[in-house]
């Protein structure tokens, strides 16, 4: 029975309190749980709300890349002579918007609270790192400055081509002043350590230095001096009886096509145009363009452009789809943009099993009459001999070109070479490593485009990218029968094989970790170099 005046015990008061406190406890945590879901949610908003903001930005700022792109290869194949006028005006106010739409306090609040964000995926911090780093390289430049230059990037590629056509090396230098003078400011507004040349560098190789570049080039030229000097001793050993004809253009035009078709370059995703000078411009993966020449008294010329390019596109084209409409959907660094290239074009292009492939084309498209015979096509493609332009350059000789433009460009950044002072220079140069000098700056200073953008920094990558070329092959020959993929004209494995350890990335990892994912170890110049004396001590007989 119940007692309604029962005397309440000590142990059901403790009881009470106890029930009262877990009570409380529990509506607390309760409070504070709902608080912490409110928190988090509207913490995760706002951070999601500042990455979206960064993807909005890579969007935007991509759209407008895509129409100065456009407009750079429409320039280059088919744009009239008088439309340059109009086009720098152009260029230079779209640089301003680009600039503009960059390069403010809201971005730069933007960057400041994603740097506080402590969870940002794999991918957010590539993208973020990336973006941020371009901020960085553009901001540092006065808004002004920056459109004039763009202005004068324009001007001055005319005026090279003016220069290079009449061989008049005074109608370029002044612009080629200017250009270099900017240069210099930009290093200072940059603001890095170490040589000057270093931040030109740094722009296309991130990391690479002038101490690496002094060592790398040190070590070809221990290694390759002596062989192409013994070599030059032996320089009618292979002679020229088949490329050295003349080649309908038209023809020359349907070979190309069917050598792109054999390396799976994508036509509904790219365009096979002509330039003065070949080159590949990517407006999104789905529309990479490339250029190629045609001389009817040089074959190689446009089959190897050609090749080449396309090694560019491919790598463009089979970037990741999450990144196909971004900043980021592209080479990491021209190093690495010109391992692919060269890859296609040395590696491959240039090796024996290829050669009887486009031995088969050749006689697909010019008839059985020239007798395209494999085992002298092989050696006809590969004749090594010094030459005046980089560009004709054989696999052997072609380094050295690439040291003497180095040398040259240190010099100008450390302040011991003046404009007008280049074409002597650079005459010397090839004397002294290759043994030929020019008589007309045509075929010296004034024979390459990059100056004329400015593209200082830039020559060194293309050494870089044929020693890391070398390098990848030698790592795809362990994963894959490369020899009998080309000699079946299948591509898909070896295109497969770069899509998965180098091209898928586009610019979301460093060119180190590429090197390292796609070959296990950094850049490792005795693969090149023992590549081109193997195949060089054998083609001479040495
Ligand atoms: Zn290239």
């Amino acid at each position: 029975m119940v007692n309604s005046n029962r005397i309440v015990s000590f142990n059901e008061v403790s009881d009470f309190f106890k029930t009262l406190k877990a009570l409380i406890l529990l509506s607390l945590y309760k409070y504070f749980s709902i608080f912490v879901l409110f928190y988090s949610i509207d913490k995760e908003k706002m951070m999601n709300k500042y990455i979206q903001k960064l993807y909005e930005l890579d969007a935007k700022l991509k759209s407008i890349q895509y129409f100065m792109n456009l407009t750079g290869v429409d320039e280059a194949t088919i744009a009239p002579k008088k439309s340059v006028k109009g086009r720098s005006v152009a260029l230079s106010e779209l640089s301003k918007i680009y600039y503009d739409a960059f390069i403010n306090d809201e971005n730069k609040k933007l960057f400041e609270e994603i740097e506080k964000i402590t969870t940002l995926t794999e991918d957010e911090t590539a993208k973020f790192t990336f973006i941020k780093n371009e901020y960085n390289k553009l901001a540092c430049i006065p808004k002004e400055e920056y459109a004039q230059y763009t202005k004068l990037e324009t001007l001055a590629l005319k005026s090279w081509e003016e220069a290079k056509e009449k061989d008049d090396y005074s109608i370029f230098s002044p612009y080629l002043k200017k250009i270099i003078q900017f240069k210099k400011k930009y290093i200072k507004w940059r603001g890095l350590d170490g040589h000057p040349y270093d931040t030109l560098l740094e722009d296309f190789e991130p990391g690479l230095t002038v101490e690496k570049c002094d060592t790398f080039f040190n070590h070809i030229k221990a290694e390759l001096v002596p062989l192409i000097q013994k070599i030059s001793a032996k320089s009618d050993f292979i002679t020229e009886t088949i490329f050295n004809k003349e080649y309908a253009v038209d023809k020359q035009k349907e070979l190309s096509y069917k050598l792109l078709e054999v390396l799976n370059y994508d036509l509904d995703a790219g365009l096979l145009s002509e330039s003065v000078h070949p080159f590949t411009t990517a407006m999104t993966k789905d529309d990479v363009r490339i250029t190629t020449h045609y001389h009817k008294n040089a074959i190689l010329s446009s089959i190897y452009s050609t090749i080449h390019e396309a090694g560019h596109a491919l790598y463009d084209q089979n970037v990741s789809d999450d990144i196909g409409f971004s900043l980021l959907a592209t080479g990491v660094s021209m190093g690495i943009h010109e391992s692919q290239s060269r890859f296609y074009e040395n590696n491959i292009a240039h090796s024996k099993v290829f050669v009887d492939v486009l031995c088969k084309k050749l006689e697909e498209v010019f008839g059985k009459e020239y007798s395209f015979e494999p085992d002298k096509c092989y050696k006809e493609v590969n004749i090594s001999k010094p030459s005046l332009i980089r560009i004709h350059a054989d696999e052997l000789t072609y380094p050295l070109h690439i040291i003497i433009r180095y040398e040259i460009e240190k010099e100008i950044f450390e302040g011991k070479l003046e404009v007008k002072d280049l074409p002597n220079a650079w005459n010397d140069k090839y004397e002294e490593y290759l043994g030929v000098r020019a008589t007309s700056d045509a075929y010296g200073v004034l024979q390459d485009v990059h100056w004329s953008f400015g593209g200082f920094g830039y020559f060194p990558t293309y050494a870089i990218g044929s020693a890391f070329s070398a390098q990848i092959m030698a790592a795809m020959q362990k994963d894959t029968d490369v020899n009998g993929c080309i000699k079946e004209e299948n591509f898909e494995p070896i295109n497969n094989w770069l899509h998965e350890k180098i091209h898928q990335y586009g610019c979301m990892k460093t060119p180190e970790w590429l090197m390292i994912n796609s070959t296990g170890e950094t850049l490792n110049p005795t693969y090149y170099t023992d590549y081109l004396k193997e195949k060089y001590s054998a083609l001479y007989e040495l």
